[in-house]
Formats: C-alpha cells, sequence, structure tokens
C-alpha cells in the first residue's frame, strides 16, 4: 500500500518545492537571542523571533527553571486531573489570572490547545461565534472543533461586526473572539469598541493576547490594558512561548464559571499532559519579581510619608495634588537620574496630580533604593515630606 500513497506524497512535495514554497528550517546552535551562532559557527542578527522581552536566555529565568526542577521534578507523567497538579501549577494560575484582573485561570500545554479547548466545552450548535477573519489558526480550528454557528468579519472592521452581530441575534449565546495583536500585520483589536458593540448586541467577548501579553499597553499588560477593558472580557488565551521566556505553554482566563467548565470539560487539559515543574516555576519567577518589586517600593515610600494610592498593578502613583509641583517634581528627579512623569489634569482629575511610577521585574534592589533614595532628598527639597 505505501507505494502508492509514497508516490503520491513526493509528488506533493515536489511541487510544494517547484513552487518555491518548501519550508526550511533554520539550525541554531546557540541559545535563543538577538544575536545567534549558527551549526556552521557563523553568527547572524535574529529579526524573526518572538522574543520580544529579551527573555529566552534570561539568568534569572534559567536559575528560577533549574531551582523548580531541582524542587519538583523533571516532569509530570500525567495529565492535571489524575496527579499533574503541584502547588506551583496552581501559584502559575493564579499569577496568570492577577495579571489579567480575571477569577481564574487554567494551564495548557500550548495556546495552540487553550484555542482548540475553549469553545466546545462552551458552546452548542444553538450559539454564534463571530470570528476576526484574521484571527490566529488555533482560533480557527478551535472554532471547527465546536457546533456553534460561525460568522467572520472583516478585520477590526467594526461596521462588519455589528452586521453578524445583527444576524448572530438570533442564537441563544453570542461570542466575539478576537487576537489582540494580529501578528502579520502588526495591528491592535480595537478592544474598546469590540466591548461596546458586545454589551449593545448582548455578546461576550473573548481576546487572544499572544502577541499582545508583555508588550501592549502602558505596562505591557496586554490590548485590555491599552483600551482599559478589563472586566468586559470574558476569556481571554495566551501563551508562554512568546514575550514571557519563550518556552512552552499556554493559558486560558477569565470568568470563575468558564474556567470551572473548562477543567471539566476540555480535552487538550484532559487529555494532555501537564506542563513541566520548570516551566511553572519560571513563569512564576517573572511575575513574583514584579510583584516584590512594586511591593518593596509602595512599602519604602509609605514609610517614608509618600501618599501612595492602592495599587493592583505595576503602577505606582505618588500622589501630590498639586499640578505644578507635580512637573517641579519630575523634573528634580530626572535630575538625580531618575525617569518619572508628572500628570496632571486633564490625564487625572483636577487636584489628583501625581507622579506615575511604573515598576517592572527588570529593576533590581540597587536600582529601586536609588529612586526611593531621590524620591525622599526631591521630597524633602519641595516640602512634601517634613
Ligand atoms: C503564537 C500564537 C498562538 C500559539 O501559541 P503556542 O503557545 O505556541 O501554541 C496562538 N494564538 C496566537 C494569536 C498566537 O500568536
Amino acid at each position: 500500500m505505501y507505494g502508492t500513497f509514497q508516490k503520491h506524497l513526493q509528488d506533493e512535495l515536489k511541487a510544494i518545492e517547484e513552487a518555491g514554497l518548501y519550508k526550511k528550517e533554520r539550525n541554531i546552535a546557540s541559545a535563543q537571542s538577538a544575536e545567534i551562532t549558527l551549526q556552521d559557527g557563523s553568527k547572524a542578527l535574529n529579526f524573526c523571533a518572538n522574543n520580544y522581552l529579551g527573555l529566552a536566555d534570561n539568568p534569572r529565568l534559567v536559575a528560577a527553571a533549574e531551582k523548580a526542577m531541582k524542587e519538583r521534578g523533571y516532569g509530570m507523567s500525567s495529565v492535571r486531573f489524575i496527579c499533574g497538579t503541584q502547588d506551583i501549577h496552581k501559584e502559575l494560575e493564579k499569577a496568570i489570572a492577577d495579571y489579567f484582573h480575571t477569577d481564574d485561570a487554567i494551564l495548557y500545554a500550548a495556546c495552540f490547545d487553550a484555542n482548540g479547548g475553549v469553545f466546545e466545552p462552551l458552546l452548542t450548535a444553538e450559539d454564534a461565534i463571530i470570528s476576526d477573519s484574521l484571527n490566529h489558526a488555533s482560533i480557527i480550528d478551535g472554532v471547527r472543533l465546536c457546533k456553534a454557528q460561525r460568522f467572520r468579519y472583516a478585520n477590526a472592521d467594526m461596521a462588519d461586526l455589528e452586521e453578524k452581530l445583527k444576524e448572530a441575534q438570533a442564537c441563544r449565546f453570542r461570542i466575539i473572539v478576537t487576537d489582540g495583536v494580529f501578528s502579520m500585520d502588526g495591528n491592535v483589536a480595537p478592544m474598546d469598541k469590540i466591548c461596546d458593540l458586545a454589551e449593545k448586541y448582548d455578546a461576550m467577548v473573548m481576546v487572544d493576547e499572544s502577541h499582545s501579553a508583555g508588550v501592549v499597553g502602558p505596562t505591557g499588560h496586554g490590548v485590555a490594558e491599552q483600551f482599559n477593558c478589563y472586566g468586559r472580557i470574558d476569556i481571554f488565551t495566551g501563551t508562554l512561548g512568546k514575550a514571557f521566556g519563550g518556552a512552552v505553554g499556554g493559558f486560558t482566563t477569565g470568568r470563575q464559571e468558564i474556567i470551572d467548565m473548562l477543567r471539566q470539560r476540555s480535552r487538550p487539559y484532559l487529555f494532555s499532559n501537564s506542563i513541566p515543574p520548570m516551566i511553572a516555576g519560571a513563569g512564576l519567577e517573572l511575575h513574583d519579581r514584579l510583584v516584590e518589586n512594586v511591593n518593596y517600593f509602595r512599602d519604602k515610600m509609605m514609610a517614608a510619608g509618600f501618599d501612595i494610592k492602592p495599587t493592583q498593578s505595576a503602577i505606582c502613583a505618588v500622589m501630590l495634588y498639586d499640578a505644578p509641583l507635580s512637573q517641579k517634581f519630575a523634573a528634580k528627579m530626572a535630575e538625580e537620574g531618575i525617569f518619572v512623569t508628572g500628570f496632571y489634569y486633564p490625564v487625572v482629575p483636577k487636584g489628583q496630580a501625581r507622579i506615575r511610577v511604573q515598576l517592572s521585574a527588570a529593576h533590581k534592589k540597587e536600582h529601586l533604593d536609588k529612586a526611593i533614595a531621590a524620591f525622599i532628598k526631591v521630597g524633602k527639597e519641595l516640602g512634601v515630606l517634613k
């Protein structure tokens, strides 16, 4: 039998090659980075990885992965619900939910699996999925695995989306699905407008933040942050294989009952192996360092006598209330070698001028101490601190 099938494959492969469409792989003999070494020893500058934050060979992540592997082993040899859940898997899910301001999260081996396993457990033939025409292949495949009716709207075209929402009004439930950033064009989905239409036509919203999380938005939290759409998006999916270290792993995060149902019924979760401890450990390292930095900065600043707004993110607002003072303060901080920005009306309400400080996982303790010392020095000079 194989003889004729072999001939068939050989012909097809030859046709691909003759059309100039045969995909060849580059063999890299170094870590993934901005500059890579190839197998023949030559070097190349790399402009085609999704290594947006340069974390793929980050020593801190490597150390966190090593530590998790030493403490929790190499692999899980089980799916999550049988005996594949460790404390660090739960902690990583919590960290992902915190990151996206959602109720809960569920890990998958890849975002391809997250998208493949999200629709079928939630929707039936009575329902409608309204999908952007440029959505990722894994969303398209996930939709195919589900019996819901399909509607496709032109890329980021809100008039067309509205048409499709009208057409889908007879269905029981509707969900709009979009990539956050469209990876081939680089445009961002207009989440605020999508959420407005979703409310108008009684639809849920799902966004795949694979290319946007860690990249887009004032602190890189993705398109939900960019358009301030927290609480209006029901489901997020994303990958650990791009900005967040680039290893492997995916997730779905969102409303509690949705995540609960996926844990019961999502096939790539139920029938595929748990992510290895080192991935969970390294993923947590990123988040922990950021949270540690935010807490450290906030606590020291409050102890020094500054008025800090309660924060749930990497943003720390140092309240000064007076607009000219906020500008003078920021200018003096720059003289100390610390870049921060003073914001006043109309960016913030009248009489609520402030310095906005954005913390990063990349800040080392020395950086934070230097910034805090400068805040205290300038605070005293300008009479903010006594
Ligand atoms: C890369 C990508 C995926 C696949 O992520 P993996 O974790 O590598 O499977 C899914 N959706 C979008 C939008 C992507 O860009």
